[in-house]
């Protein structure tokens, strides 16, 4: 999987790509992330990437002329599929786990992070194959919610997670419930307890000390249906009906 970001800020990412599940992905050859300046696509000496709104109002847009650069210069280097071009915008379609496990089958992704206002309308129209929110709030820039994407799809890659088993049982996981786990897929993980088995009183459930498994299977299942009843009645609704 090939992640091409095009931002006016890549030093953003240094963080984010030297720890953890991105850094891990990328040692073991699973997912490569190319930075592209933004700036390096502007067309005057000035480096310039955005202008005033027509129509007046505060702030500034990203002009249309160095995204479309920037995105053709990409694809000038893809052979074969090309990769879906992403807009981060709090206008695009929320992400959820269902969109991130059918963005995770992409040969690769083309994020676009914008800033300011945001970005000349017809980057959507005309250059984006999809707009992508990652939630109903309004970030300064796209840098978070590429990277947001950047992880929850990597770490569905084969191979990526050490046990991939997890990624099938977690929260929200549509592909597939554990076999035998008892989790329904769509649902909210069950509630995981480790040592103390007793803390300031509090006790982990018997059940999971138990060493049946039958017993603890049901247990989690029950478990996982009442967190989402409580937390997250939508995902109910919103289960196929047969499930
Ligand atoms: N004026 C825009 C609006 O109200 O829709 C908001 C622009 S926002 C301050 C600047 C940039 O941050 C956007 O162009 C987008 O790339 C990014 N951004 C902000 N919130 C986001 C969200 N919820 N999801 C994805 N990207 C977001």
């Amino acid at each position: 999987m090939i992640f091409d970001v095009i931002t006016i800020f890549p030093e953003f990412f240094c963080g984010i790509l030297e720890h953890g599940l991105l850094k891990r992905a990328i040692g073991g050859s699973y997912v490569s992330i190319r930075l592209h300046d933004l700036r390096d696509f502007a067309e005057d000496t000035h480096r310039s990437v955005d202008d005033r709104p027509f129509g007046g109002g505060p702030g500034m847009v990203f002009k249309p002329e160095p995204l479309f650069r920037a995105v053709e210069s990409i694809q000038a280097q893809q052979s074969g599929r090309r990769s879906r071009v992403v807009l981060l915008t709090p206008q695009g379609q929320v992400l959820n786990q269902r969109r991130v496990e059918q963005l995770s089958r992409e040969p690769g992704l083309i994020l676009i992070c914008g800033r300011y206002e945001g970005v000349d309308e017809r980057v959507a129209a005309h250059l984006a194959t999809d707009e992508i929110s990652i939630g109903d709030y309004v970030l300064s820039g796209g840098e978070l919610a590429a990277a947001v994407i950047m992880e929850a799809v990597a770490r569905l890659l084969p191979g990526v997670l050490g046990n991939q088993q997890s990624a099938i049982s977690d929260s929200f996981a549509m592909a597939a419930a554990s076999p035998g786990g008892g989790e329904a897929a769509g649902l909210l993980d069950f509630p995981q307890y480790t040592r103390p088995a007793e803390f300031r009183g509090w006790k982990a459930p018997e059940v999971l000390l138990s060493g049946n498994h039958q017993q603890i299977r049901e247990w989690r299942a029950q478990q996982a249906l009442a967190k989402t009843y409580k937390n997250r009645p939508d995902l109910i609704e919103r289960l196929p009906k047969e499930a």
